[in-house]
């Protein structure tokens, strides 16, 4: 037995830390109370207040002071329960409780995850850098600009090479930017040959210093689709700038539908099909997620024998932040002019039908060794067993999206769980929880720890437990797994 002032082992990760009395570990997660290996943050146990109709949980006639509520439904998450490191030992906390009638257990646990990273949408057009380019934090490179979806550029950032393939000081930035990123704390970047980027889980993105507002609407031929009609009658062509395809109203299926006839304006770039255009202009963070700041730059000629005096032509970005009209003069050259209020309610039009600029930061993680087999003595039981969608797995109680094919690699939103869900060891590597939920008689097929199962209130009544409001956009996890399976035909 150890004396109160003996210096301790913490085993709980591969560093092995010698920790003096009173005093914690490298990575403040574990300490020595009286001589005893102790976890230092609070187990965090999530109820629900409210019930799926959004009705009160009844408080027995008095206010909820943010305490345990027997009467109200909890999930014990893995948040501060301790890791199942180094292999053989069951999880921290087994527990189990009777869901409609059926008795449910969710096997609880932190995990430490070398092969972890976040996929990072940026809802913006704006040029952030060229795709591949390195990303960097405190000078490291601790990731990459990969490929651009809908709306959004996209970063992929961590991963095990800049984990522990580099040097010592990538590796701390990287397990630092993302224990940042992941705990929905704000992170400066700068991409290479590209923009200075902060970026917080959940909040509008701000890049070059200016925060991003608008998600586009649309690309250039959408917002021509979707807008063609209210401009009838109000401009004689419409040019929508936009880095991926700049739209030309008169050329565009949608004008030819409308009879509206051809204006002899033509736009530089790459014509891809009628009206749509690639490449008008360099990217950058001007109109349309282009470098271009005079929108006049992109038009290439104006044919004379089909444009006249007068013609009415106006530009417009994919997110209405910018916008001219212009009148032809007697010598074919556009003249800035006051814009119709018809096209002014157009151009507020597009603005209300973009979402909010957002940032979202999904962690993405391998479930590897030693946390299956804290779950059973057979572990790719574990993983057949969700694969076949009978164990549901999730991360301080938020869903997460299980990859097809070999292993656990999953998926979660950070703004989904639960405050400072993520720590780290100095290996390095995150820790973050997790927890997989399931029949108990699925568990003891599976080879579960059976005798490490314990009821659920009496983990959850133990003296300094943290408790949190459950996430009501979550599904509940004790929602019983349905025995059916699909088929190959479904
Ligand atoms: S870094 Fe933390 S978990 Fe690892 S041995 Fe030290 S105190 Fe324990």
């Amino acid at each position: 037995m150890s004396s109160l002032k003996e210096t301790i082992t913490c085993d709980a990760c591969p560093v092995l830390c010698r920790i003096r009395p009173d005093r914690t570990g490298a990575c403040d997660r574990y300490g020595n109370v009286n001589g005893v290996l102790t976890r230092t943050d609070p187990i965090v146990v999530a109820q629900k207040t409210v019930d799926d109709k959004g009705k009160m949980v009844p408080f027995l006639a008095r206010d909820w002071d943010g305490q345990l509520l027997a009467e109200a439904p909890k999930f014990l998450t893995g948040i501060g329960t301790g890791t199942t490191y180094p292999d053989y030992k069951p999880a921290p906390f087994i527990v189990s409780s009777e869901h409609e009638g059926v008795d449910m257990v969710t096997v609880v646990s932190e995990a430490i995850f070398s092969y972890c990273g976040v996929k990072v949408k940026i809802d913006t057009d704006r040029f952030v850098g060229p795709e591949q380019s390195a990303v960097r934090c405190k000078g490291e490179q601790i990731g990459h600009v990969t490929t651009a979806e809908y709306g959004s550029q996209m970063l992929a950032l961590g991963g095990v090479r800049h984990l522990t393939g580099g040097s010592k000081e990538e590796g701390v930035a990287t397990c630092d930017m993302l224990l940042a990123l992941c705990n929905r704390e704000a992170v400066d970047l700068k991409v290479d040959d590209g923009a200075k980027l902060t970026i917080q889980a959940g909040k509008a993105p701000v890049i070059n210093d200016v925060q991003e507002e608008r998600m586009r609407v649309g690309c250039g031929s959408a917002t021509i689709g979707m807008f063609a009609k209210q401009w009838l009658g109000h401009a004689d062509e419409v040019i929508v700038v936009d880095d991926h395809i700049t739209g030309v109203l008169t050329e565009h299926q949608a004008g030819r539908f409308l009879d509206i006839p051809l204006a002899g304006i033509r736009v530089r770039g790459y014509k891809s099909t009628a009206g749509r255009y690639f490449r008008v202009a360099k990217p950058g963070t001007g109109w349309g997620g282009t470098d271009v700041q005079d929108p006049l730059v992109i038009i290439k000629s104006i044919d004379p024998k089909v444009a006249r005096p007068g013609l009415r032509l106006f530009m417009v970005s994919t997110t209405g932040e910018d916008a001219e009209y212009f009148v032809l003069d007697d010598d074919l050259k556009p003249t800035p002019a006051p814009m119709p209020e018809p096209l002014k309610k157009v151009v507020e039009r597009i603005g209300e039908n973009c979402e909010p600029a957002l940032t979202t930061v999904l962690y993405m993680a391998g479930a590897g060794g030693s946390l299956r087999a804290g779950v059973t003595e057979n572990p790719v039981k574990l993983t057949r067993s969700v694969r076949d969608a009978l164990t549901r797995v999730t991360c301080g109680g938020a869903p997460v999206y299980v990859w097809p094919g070999g292993g656990i690699t999953f998926m979660v939103d950070v703004t989904r769980m639960p405050d400072n869900s993520f720590g780290y060891v100095p290996t390095p590597a995150l820790v973050s929880p997790i927890e997989f939920t399931l029949r108990l008689d699925d568990y003891r097929d599976l080879g579960g720890h059976m005798d490490s199962v314990t009821k659920l209130e009496e983990v959850v009544t133990k003296p300094g437990v943290r408790v949190t409001e459950w996430y009501r956009k979550n599904p509940w996890p004790w929602s019983i797994p349905s025995r059916t399976q699909p088929t190959e035909e479904d």
